[in-house]
């Protein structure tokens, strides 16, 4: 068992047993089950603390939290509990990670340099943009990506919503607090938010939906978003729908720059794990959005941080036993089962 103090590798240099790079969900739950293994993980944060639960307002189907919590309450909950055990957070970006030799070496945009036994990237997902004309310029402006941050500018206006998923569904329930009206615009006839709460999105007298439709431009004046421009999908009809505010909600893209032409990622850029939370380079592992399109929940990522610390401990323990990390192992060999079959 690795003492959890890092240790000199011959350089004079400190190194990490583990380095958790995100501080969402599944980072801080990777960096408690390390800790609570005594091996003094440090937790780098990133720029988005928190992740994208941190601008979630109301989190109701967190297990063990019947009355519901804010996202924000959640991440500190997180942390305090990994701190308790001795993780060690810093709020640190980082820019680089080499992976190509052991100790990896993990670079961060305050200057600082780390060198460590085994890695957990959880950099999670940000939001998708629509990419149509207006939509950069008026970011900021009257188009947002998120309802618990920019909500409250929109007391007693006009807002559009735009997508079909569980995302779309609860930010347009959240804006009804404040709009007098949210209109959301769906590029099909049928929603893919769950039932409970296309149910309560059908309920609520605040909320009209526009089916089949599309946004082609986001249009405003003198810098401020006045309304968009539309095309319904099955007729092909364009128009124009005046409002104050448009929220976009269509869908995430993974954080992988730092992995890019490194680690293995899918068509979609998401990170390839295998059932373990390894990626393809012996000692890296991944939890989280960065590695999940299917579920994105904070339970999966929780579920996820888990695994992968648990994976990693074991890891560990074999290298402190005698075990060679092999940063260049065959890409074919990448399911098959390596260090603990
Ligand atoms: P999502 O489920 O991928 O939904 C994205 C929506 O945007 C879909 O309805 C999609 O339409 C639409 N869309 C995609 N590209 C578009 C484009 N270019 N123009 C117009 N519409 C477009 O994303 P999400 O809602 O952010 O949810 C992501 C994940 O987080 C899901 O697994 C979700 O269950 C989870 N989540 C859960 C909760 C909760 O449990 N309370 C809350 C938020 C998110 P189509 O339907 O036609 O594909």
């Amino acid at each position: 068992m690795t003492t959890g103090q890092g240790s000199a590798n011959g350089t004079g240099k400190q190194v990490e047993d583990v380095i958790v790079v995100g501080s969402g969900p599944a980072g801080f739950t990777a960096a408690l089950y390390t800790a609570r293994a005594n091996l003094n993980p440090l937790l780098l944060t990133g720029n988005d603390y928190g992740g994208q639960v941190s601008i979630t307002y109301d989190i109701e189907n967190y297990p063990g939290f019947p009355e519901s919590l804010s996202g924000p309450d959640l991440i500190e909950r997180f942390k305090a509990q990994a701190e308790k055990f001795g993780a060690r957070v810093e709020f640190d970006y980082v820019s680089e990670i080499e992976f190509d030799h052991h100790p990896f070496v993990v670079h961060t945009s305050g200057g600082q340099e780390y060198q460590a036994r085994t890695l957990i990237l959880s950099t999670g997902a940000r939001p998708r943009y629509l990419d149509v004309p207006g939509e950069k310029e008026l970011t900021g402006k009257g188009v947002s990506y998120c309802a618990t941050c920019d909500g409250f500018f929109f007391r007693g206006k006009d807002v559009i919503v735009i997508g079909g998923g569980d995302s779309a569904a609860e930010e347009a329930l959240f804006l009804t607090r404040f709009a007098t009206r949210v209109r959301i615009l769906h590029r099909r006839d049928k929603l893919r938010a769950s039932k409970i709460l296309q149910e309560r999105v059908f309920a609520n007298e605040k909320i009209e939906m526009l089916w089949n439709t599309v946004v082609t431009e986001v249009v405003g004046e003198g810098g401020k978003v006045t309304g968009v421009k539309t095309e319904n999908t099955v007729t092909g009809e364009s128009g124009h729908l005046a409002t104050d505010g448009v929220f976009v909600f269509v869908g995430h893209l993974p954080n992988n720059e730092l992995y890019q032409g490194k680690l293995h990622l899918d068509e979609e850029g998401y990170l390839i794990t295998d059932r373990k939370m390894r990626t393809n380079v012996e000692g890296v592992f991944a939890a989280g959005e960065i590695q999940d399109k299917v579920f994105k929940q904070v339970a999966t990522s929780v579920g996820q941080g888990t695994a992968a610390a648990l994976i990693t401990t074991r890891l560990l323990e074999d290298i402190e036993a005698g075990h060679k990390i092999n940063v260049t192992v065959d890409p074919r060999e990448f399911d098959a089962p390596r260090v603990h079959a």
